[in-house]
């Protein structure tokens, strides 16, 4: 976790820096000088932890992210998942060992803008964009009929309310619409400072090079289920920069699918009013969205296949107790695909309350101590 908390203190670092120096130089301002880029990202910044401090207060109550992302997070955090340090003996997963190099190569300035940005588009996924205008999927479109399929087929699938969940698109590019930032920043921000505020957002987007424009993968590489009472409601999230990393890392052919079967659990223990405070709440949806790809209503997905999204499931691991390790993921995804080949009827689907039970009994078994494993048998 060096990578986190260093990119986190030296962001913070800077700000206290660029505080200071505008304090000293602010009395004399003869002229008004244009804004520098830094002070435009200072700015930027201070409006999104404005607009964050402004949403109501159940807005981000219950919303679970797929990972967590080496991006800084705005807004009310969970407890510290850093403070226990990471778990004796287990190396994270590949695509945040990615997403961590990425973010190392920001200077803290990038960095800082990303941090805005980032928590700006989330806010704008969550609490504005709707599936009743047509979602793109994938940074240009390429991913749409496959997410769309998946949605589908998941609300036949389990037996839960299903027809208002939404499946929307997290795009990095639309940061660049004042439009759309404008009806975030009214979320949460003073109405008077709404239109410069959404103004100066796309202005960074562009004055920041290492933001390209909106496609920096890190600006949308996540995915998140966000439960009824929250800002904009059920839903389930898919960032273009996830979709991108996943490809980069060679899971490209089952992405689509497992994350969202993945998110879709989230939704599945939220309909079941199952909250659980330790890993089974991450590793529960893993296990149901292998169930999902494997099964014959579902993707009937073939076992090389199904092996291909147990190692998905591994590289989001994370050596905290938070989201599972690489090895747990890999378990109870390779555990829920079990469920469904060996069923004697294999059209029968378990209702998801009868799944989320016999998860609950099972998933001690398949955390096993990390330490004592064999070096040679971790795969
Ligand atoms: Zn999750």
């Amino acid at each position: 976790m060096p990578n986190r908390t260093g990119f986190l203190g030296s962001t913070l670092a800077a700000a206290g820096t660029a505080a200071a120096l505008a304090l000293a130089t602010a009395v004399p301002a003869a002229a008004a000088a244009p804004a520098t880029v830094e002070q435009d990202v200072d700015q930027l910044y201070q409006d999104v932890i404005d607009l964050y401090n402004g949403l109501p207060a159940d807005a981000l109550r219950g919303v679970d992210r797929l990972v967590e992302s080496p991006i800084p997070r705005i807004g009310p955090q969970k407890q510290s998942q850093a403070a226990d340090g990471p778990i004796p003996g287990c190396t994270e997963g590949s695509l945040l060992t990615y997403a961590n190099k990425l973010a190392a190569s920001l200077s803290p300035l990038e960095g800082k803008a990303l941090d805005a940005l980032s928590g700006l588009s989330q806010l704008y996924v969550q609490g504005v964009a709707s599936d009743k205008t047509p979602q793109v999927f994938g940074t240009d479109g390429q991913y749409t009929a496959r997410a769309t399929a998946s949605i589908d087929k998941l609300r036949g699938f389990w037996d839960i309310e299903s027809w208002n969940i939404q499946l929307v698109a997290w795009k990095g590019t639309d940061l660049g619409s004042q439009a759309k930032m404008a009806q975030t920043f009214g979320l949460g921000l003073a109405p008077a400072k709404v239109k410069a505020a959404a103004a100066l957002a796309t202005k960074v987007l562009y004055e920041v090079p290492a933001m390209q424009g909106g496609r920096n993968p890190l600006l949308t590489l996540n995915a998140f289920a966000a439960p009824a009472g929250s800002l904009g409601g059920k839903r389930v999230a898919l960032g273009d920069g996830l979709l991108d990393t996943v490809d980069v890392l060679g899971f490209d052919d089952v992405s689509v699918e497992s994350v969202v079967g993945h998110e879709y659990g989230h939704q599945v223990d939220f309909a079941h009013d199952n909250h659980p405070r330790n890993e089974s709440s991450e590793m529960g949806p893993d296990a149901y969205g292998g169930y999902f790809v494997a099964h014959a209503k579902g993707f009937g997905w073939n076992a090389r296949t199904q092996q291909e999204v147990t190692y998905l499931d591994a590289s989001i691991g994370d050596c905290y107790h938070s989201h599972g390790t690489p090895d747990q993921r890999k378990a109870a995804g390779a555990w829920g695909e079990k469920q469904a080949t060996s069923q004697a009827n294999p059209n029968r689907i378990i209702p998801s309350a009868t799944m989320i039970e016999k998860f609950q009994k099972v998933y001690p078994k398949l955390m096993p101590p990390v330490t004592t494993q064999p070096a040679g048998a971790r795969g």
